[in-house]
């Protein structure tokens, strides 16, 4: 496996491979939901190329940005292990060679939901994802659904710039509490923990209740809001459900459907979300 800290050099290992590449971005702190994109990027290319980028551009407060979780030596024993070959992981004076002027921003998708809470957010995903497609090339660049408002940007910004990979959306993993992987979860505390497992349950509640023939998005919303609400210090920023394509809120279950929560515990924000259809 080769470890590649420069654009010029994955450029350079990019020109010597053949055969498909999949790409699969992180920002490292690898968990087994990182480790499924990269297992169907195996399955699916010739090469498996993974990014650790810790990427300043999407991070709203500095000390975010400072304490984001770093575990660089097991996340490439996990990754030589895994049979990736190229692992680029460059510093960001390198990525942004001192500055970049350029921003991407995908109108509609991003001012709602975690754009929201989040300004300017999406705009540094797009950079760095739009730099990263240019420099590895990738045939198939591999995301999980646990970060759905994600997947749709990109999704987007790949078609209106006819950028040529083809994006894999993968299902979330999950612990087997429910609680989805993060490599935030690890700040948890066993009481933050507790009050976390509030969110899948909540999700769990609302995919019952549209199997049970409930299509109203004020009722489903209500009944997630408050089973969250008995949940200790979670702090719950939105519960939304919203149509898959646009991201606009819906009033009824009616066509493919996203509902999407997000809640700060123990200062740490915490996002998932289900894929639900009346159809
Ligand atoms: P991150 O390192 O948090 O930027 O995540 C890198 C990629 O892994 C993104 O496409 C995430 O959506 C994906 N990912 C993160 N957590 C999970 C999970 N629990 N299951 C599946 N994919 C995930």
């Amino acid at each position: 496996m080769q470890v590649i800290r420069t654009r010029r050099d994955i450029r350079n290992w990019r020109s010597e491979v053949s055969g498909s590449v999949g790409l699969v971005p992180t920002m490292g702190a690898l968990h087994a939901g990182h480790m499924s994109l990269v297992d169907v990027a195996g399955q699916e290319n010739d090469h498996i190329c993974v990014s650790i980028f810790v990427n300043p551009r999407q991070f709203g407060s500095k000390s975010d940005f400072a304490t984001y979780p770093r575990t660089t030596d097991e996340d490439l024993s996990m990754l030589q292990d895994a049979g990736v070959d190229a692992v680029f992981m460059p510093d960001a004076g390198e990525m942004y060679a001192g500055s970049a002027r350029t921003s991407i921003h995908v109108a509609d998708l991003t001012d709602r939901l975690e754009g929201a809470s989040r300004p300017g957010h999406f705009d540094g995903v797009c950079l760095v994802v739009s730099k990263l497609f240019n420099l590895v090339q990738p045939d198939h660049a591999y995301f999980g659904w646990k970060d759905a408002q994600q997947v749709r940007v990109i999704q987007q910004m790949v078609d209106d710039l006819d950028m040529p990979v083809q994006i894999r959306p993968m299902p979330t993993v999950r612990d087997d509490d429910g609680l989805a992987l993060s490599s935030r979860n690890c700040g948890l505390t066993i009481s933050g923990r507790e009050s976390a497992r509030h969110i899948p349950a909540a999700l769990g509640l609302v995919e019952q209740a549209v199997r049970n023939g409930e299509f109203s998005v004020d009722l489903i919303r209500r009944r997630a809001i408050e089973h969250l609400s008995g949940a200790e210090d979670l702090e719950v920023d939105y519960v939304q459900i919203v149509d898959l394509e646009s991201l606009q809120p819906l009033d009824r279950i009616d066509r493919p459907a996203l509902v999407l929560i997000a809640a700060i515990c123990d200062d740490i924000r915490l996002i998932d979300n289900l894929l639900v259809s009346s159809v």
